[in-house]
């Protein structure tokens, strides 16, 4: 069975986790969390960045620092995971789906602007399989109408926008190191914070309502509860993990893109036969291959696709059940507009195997699954 998904692991992790055991610093804000925190600081050129127990987290600090009182209102596309939905939910707001662009299953940047009413006060970017929303347009959507902008980019890490690394350009990014992402620490993530202003308070929030980074730092001779917070730290082992995938963050990039090159320049052919849709990147956007998706015909036939690939030993995936018809979704928020293509985009959407060492027999074996299973479609 070739796996849909294998956790990225490059060799050097227990050696660090090893050392992290041996620092007798086992928690958070130790070396390797340090460390991870400078690195994507000075790649990505971010202001600030702390690691967090998960992508999760990370959006649930962006939206608790963006200061919603209850009944505000937070835009966002209906076809993302739930974790950017409950974000905004965790802190009193009501949820506005808006439709998304069939070509890269963004947030639609042309329907924002009508959605947004007296009570909006954040619009979520996500940024889905790595390839950025039309930033320019939602950044200025933002400044006239004085909304905060969170980028969910737990899939965008290594991605640019016209030169800027996804995360960087909102008021706050946010990136997963979940298992299934391209940098791994078991669970975890990352706040990017772009305004230096919301540096401490971020801080705070993360130190359980303390002010002890300060303390740390020796700018206070005493550490005390200044203000609400919670427990955002990861814990140094996770960090150390992290570590060794950073170091190695352009190796495993590359090794992502051969695949996905490879898939496209296979299926080509399809998309010209218009059998499939395949994923576009619009000019001026870098993706880091985090995802390779066909879109088949319709639902119908995506079911008789996976079923072929299982059949075949190949597990391939969809997702998302559009959140605006999900019980939550239904329970927390409202679908502005007409629901034109986040429905019938997502029932056609299914994703290939795509990781970190994905061997080239395997996908080599892949691509010819899914030629053949077009071809025997083609005859019939
Ligand atoms: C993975 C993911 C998250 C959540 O990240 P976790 O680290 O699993 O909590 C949030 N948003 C999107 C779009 C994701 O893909």
């Amino acid at each position: 069975m070739i796996g849909f998904n294998v956790p990225p692991y490059v060799g050097t992790e227990f050696e660090y986790i090893r050392k992290a055991v041996e620092n007798r610093k086992i928690c958070g804000d130790g070396e390797f969390t340090k460390k991870c925190n400078s690195w994507i600081e000075d790649r990505f050129h971010a202001q600030k960045v702390l690691l967090t127990t998960s992508g999760t987290t990370a959006l649930d600090m962006a939206m608790i620092l963006c200061d919603l009182k209850p009944g505000d209102e937070v835009i966002l596309p209906s076809y993302t995971f739930s974790s950017t939905a409950t974000a905004a939910v965790l802190v009193g707001a009501k949820l506005v789906f808006v439709d998304i662009r069939p070509d890269t299953m963004n947030i639609d940047e042309t329907k924002i602007e009508a959605a947004i009413t007296r009570k909006t006060r954040v619009i979520i970017a996500v940024h889905y399989a790595g390839v950025a929303c039309e930033m320019d347009t939602i950044m200025d959507i933002a400044r006239r109408h004085n909304l905060k902008v969170v980028e969910d980019a737990a899939q965008g890490v290594m991605s640019t926008y016209k030169g800027r690394a996804l995360g960087t350009i909102g008021d706050f990014g946010c990136y997963s190191f979940h298992e299934t992402k391209n940098y791994s620490m078991g669970e975890g993530g990352a706040l990017v914070i772009n305004n230096s202003a919301y540096n401490e308070k971020a801080e705070i929030l993360r130190e359980k309502g303390t002010n002890r980074a300060k303390f740390f730092r020796g700018q206070v001779d005493k550490y005390t509860w200044v203000d609400f917070g919670d427990s955002y730290l990861p814990s140094e082992l996770n960090a150390a993990y992290l570590w060794a995938q950073l170091e190695k963050a352009d190796m495993i990039n590359e090794d992502r893109l051969d695949s996905w090159n490879a898939y496209y320049a296979a299926f080509k052919v399809l998309q010209e036969e218009n059998l499939v849709k395949l994923p576009s990147v619009p000019e001026g956007c870098i993706h880091n291959a985090h995802m390779f998706y066909i879109k088949c015909k319709d639902l119908n036939e995506r079911t008789r696709f996976i079923a072929y690939m299982k059949a075949n030993d190949v597990q391939t995936v969809f997702h998302y059940i559009p959140l605006h018809s999900a019980p939550a979704g239904l329970k927390f928020g409202r679908f502005f507009g007409e629901d034109i293509f986040t429905t019938k985009e997502s029932e056609r959407l299914v994703r290939l195997p795509l990781y970190y060492g994905l061997k080239e027999e395997d996908r080599n074996k892949i691509i010819a699954l899914v030629l053949k299973f077009y071809s025997q479609k083609g005859e019939k």
